[in-house]
Parts: C-alpha cells; structure tokens; sequence
C-alpha cells in the first residue's frame, strides 16, 4: 500500500565492521584532524560546496567512521582553493589536510 512516505533505512553505525586504520595512519601524519570540531565552517563558505556536494566536514566525520568511499565522494568536486582554511576556528590547514586524505585513502584503493 502506497502511504506516500516510506521509511528510511537505518543510519546505525556499527564500527565492528570499519576498519580505522587508515584514519590513525591519517591522524600520524595530520594531527590536526583530531581537532576537528564539526563546526561546519569549511563547508559553509566551501567554493565547490556551491555547486556541487562537497563537505570537508562530512568527510571528516565519515573518515572517523571507517566510512572511506562516502568520504571521498565528499571532497571529489574540491578545488584545494584552501579558503576553508582562512574560516576554520580551530586553525586547520585544511588544504594540507585534504591532500594528506586524497594520498592516504587513494593509494589504499
Ligand atoms: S579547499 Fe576544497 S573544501 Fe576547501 S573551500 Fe576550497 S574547494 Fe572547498
Ligand atoms: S571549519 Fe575546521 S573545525 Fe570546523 S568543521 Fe571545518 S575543519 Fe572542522
């Protein structure tokens, strides 16, 4: 029966089942992701964020999840024009960051 909604599957995360080593080999070499806050101030004023679906942010929160396909679809469209960092309030090179996740998560394809 056609209710006109349906129900959404379930977003639980159950991180048995995600491997974070490839997230601690990222805070080794940035440890600057730790002190991510999720504040959302990079996706904000994001240059690409405006057309098209790229979060510094959301991919942060996904690597800390093990979640490593979704979060590179986060930063595909990213420019690397680094103004995120000139907004972010906890003074992450976010443009080093962004590189540092493109080779580590990359190469491990
Ligand atoms: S460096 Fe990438 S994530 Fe940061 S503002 Fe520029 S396009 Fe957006
Ligand atoms: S602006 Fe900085 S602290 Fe805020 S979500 Fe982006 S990277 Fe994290």
């Amino acid at each position: 029966m056609d209710f006109g909604y349906s129900l959404s599957p379930s977003s639980r995360i159950d991180l048995d089942l995600f491997d974070r080593n490839r997230f601690n080999t990222l805070a080794e070499i940035e440890p600057d992701v730790l002190k991510c806050m999720a504040c959302g101030s990079c996706t904000a004023t994001c240059t690409a964020g405006k057309y098209a679906k790229n979060s510094l942010r959301s991919a942060i929160l996904y690597l800390q999840n093990g979640q490593d396909k979704q979060a590179l679809e986060y930063l595909k469209p990213c420019m690397l024009c680094g103004k995120c960092f000139m907004v972010c309030p906890r003074g992450i090179n976010t443009r080093h960051l962004i590189l540092s996740i493109l080779k580590i998560y990359n190469n491990a394809k």
